[in-house]
């Protein structure tokens, strides 16, 4: 399995989340090591690893611009925001819950990006 999609699943998805709410966030962030600094924006994806590696492929995906795959199908995500100036932990975040199509890159057939979300 590619390093890149590796990272892309530590960063971005979450089949089973718990609440999706700020506490959600605050917990997802700094479990998947993305507090240091605190991340910005951060999005998870609530769906099957088939379904989001789909988005690669036809079956669930399509060109979007020059680089990236946008889905087929929606998804339900959860978008961590970061909340207050300071970059340095505890980091604090914003939880916003969307079913939206995802639009990201792909490398040898696999996610690796992520990149936004309508
Ligand atoms: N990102 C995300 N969800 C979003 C937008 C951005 O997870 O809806 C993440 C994604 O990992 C991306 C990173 O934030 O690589 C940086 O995004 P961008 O380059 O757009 O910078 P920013 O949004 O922080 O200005
Ligand atoms: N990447 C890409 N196209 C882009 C931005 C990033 O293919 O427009 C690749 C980049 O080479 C890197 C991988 O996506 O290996 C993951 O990028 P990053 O660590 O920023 O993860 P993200 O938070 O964007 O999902």
């Amino acid at each position: 399995q590619d390093e890149r999609y590796r990272h892309f699943l530590d960063q971005h998805y979450d089949p089973k989340p718990h609440g999706q709410n700020d506490r959600y966030c605050n917990t997802m962030m700094r479990r998947r090591g993305l507090t240091s600094p605190c991340k910005d924006i951060n999005t998870f994806i609530h769906g099957t690893s088939d379904n989001i590696k789909a988005v690669c492929e036809d079956e669930n995906g399509k060109p979007y611009g020059t680089n990236f795959r946008i889905s087929k199908s929606r998804f339900q995500v959860t978008t961590c925001k970061h909340i207050g100036g300071s970059p340095r932990p505890p980091c604090r975040y914003r939880a916003t819950r969307e079913f939206r199509y995802i639009v990201i890159a792909c490398e040898h057939g696999l996610p690796v990006h992520f990149d936004e979300s309508f």
